[in-house]
């Protein structure tokens, strides 16, 4: 009887000490207050201007008035458990939430920056909701083709292959993903990287494979800026080109060794000559996405080592001893980005 109490006791005490350690890793997030200043502010638009509508992740809403482009347009959140042992499909309702909130009308193209879930999932019912052209690489086109978009919405492109959108050029530059820390998650994210035929969800998370991972060059009489999705780099991919402005992603980054960092910044940045860097990429991939941007929990931040705090930190800090402005968008926001 004693040792059956002194062994509920223990097992009591396990449960309890297990069910702390999940709560805290779910519900402590990296802190955001440190960079409330960092954040621009939005400005009514001059004409003309280009203006950047930032909401969570790679999402962003470009526009000169006359022609908008998007990135990504991801607004489903699927749960660490959905994700880990479940299928994943587009929300609906999360999309409509989201393009209500971002007031995304007509847009000419949505651009992933590659075809993980996270970037891609949603780019096809975005196309088919606002009439864009969803552009990307062939697992890009396969995921549209598995959610049934029409062939004439979809255009492969090859690398450093320009496509011109009213006054832009947009041009997906072959570049790297940025290098998961733990081998086998490396291997299931990023080796066998094509989606070889079209990808209908619910699926697993898994299922939406890398593709290619583009670093997205946006050149307009305005102004010129480079969106890097992923954290990874291809020594001298960039070396011909400028941009004004670098948008930079940050997920993961921290994680990475302090040479692989550097070499992210001189092969992005540095090589680009910009004036000003906005990090991206930092938020949680996991909360639904609400009206101020959600840090990501312990889990994903340090046992996941997402890392974004640090990942925020790097960006502004290799800024400044670089003498180049750096600033984070806020959500949902229009924010002009040329002239300013
Ligand atoms: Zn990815």
């Amino acid at each position: 009887m004693k040792f059956l109490r002194i062994g509920l006791f223990v097992f009591g005490g396990v449960a309890v000490a297990l069910g702390v350690g999940l709560a805290t890793l779910m519900l402590v997030r990296d802190d955001l207050s440190s960079f409330d200043r960092q954040f621009i502010v939005s400005q009514e638009p001059t004409t003309p201007a280009i203006t950047v509508r930032y909401m969570g992740n790679t999402n962003l809403l470009i526009s000169d008035g006359t022609t908008t482009l998007l990135t990504d347009g991801w607004f489903s959140r699927p749960s660490t458990s959905e994700l880990l042992f479940g299928k994943i499909a587009p929300d609906l309702d999360a999309i409509s939430d989201a393009m209500t909130k971002g007031n995304i009308g007509e847009v000419t193209a949505v651009i992933p920056v590659h075809s993980h879930y996270d970037h891609a999932m949603d780019s096809p019912e975005v196309a088919r909701r606002t009439g864009a052209l969803l552009v990307g690489s062939e697992s890009t086109a396969n995921i549209g083709r598995g959610w049934g978009l029409p062939e004439e919405q979809i255009r492969v492109v090859g690398s450093e292959e320009p496509i011109r959108f009213g006054d832009f050029t947009v041009t997906l530059i072959k570049s790297q993903h940025f290098q998961f820390p733990d081998p086998d998650m490396a291997a299931a994210a990023l080796e066998d990287p094509v989606i070889t035929e079209p990808l209908v969800p619910p699926v697993n998370a898994l299922d939406y494979k890398m593709g290619g991972a583009y670093s997205v060059h946006v050149a307009h009489p305005l102004g010129t800026f480079l969106l890097q999705g992923s954290a990874g780099y291809v020594t001298g991919a960039l070396d011909e080109y400028r941009a004004d402005v670098v948008i930079l992603g940050v997920g993961g980054v921290a994680a990475q060794t302090r040479s692989y960092q550097q070499d992210y910044w001189e092969q992005i940045v540095r090589v680009l000559r910009p004036d000003r860097v906005f990090p991206v990429h930092w938020d949680s991939l996991t909360d639904p996405l609400q009206d101020e941007p959600v840090m990501p929990n312990l889990l994903w931040s340090r046992v996941l080592d997402f890392q974004a705090e640090a990942g925020v930190n790097y960006a502004l800090e290799n800024a400044r001893n670089d003498g180049i402005d750096a600033a984070l968008f806020p959500m949902w926001e229009e924010v002009v980005l040329f002239p300013q």
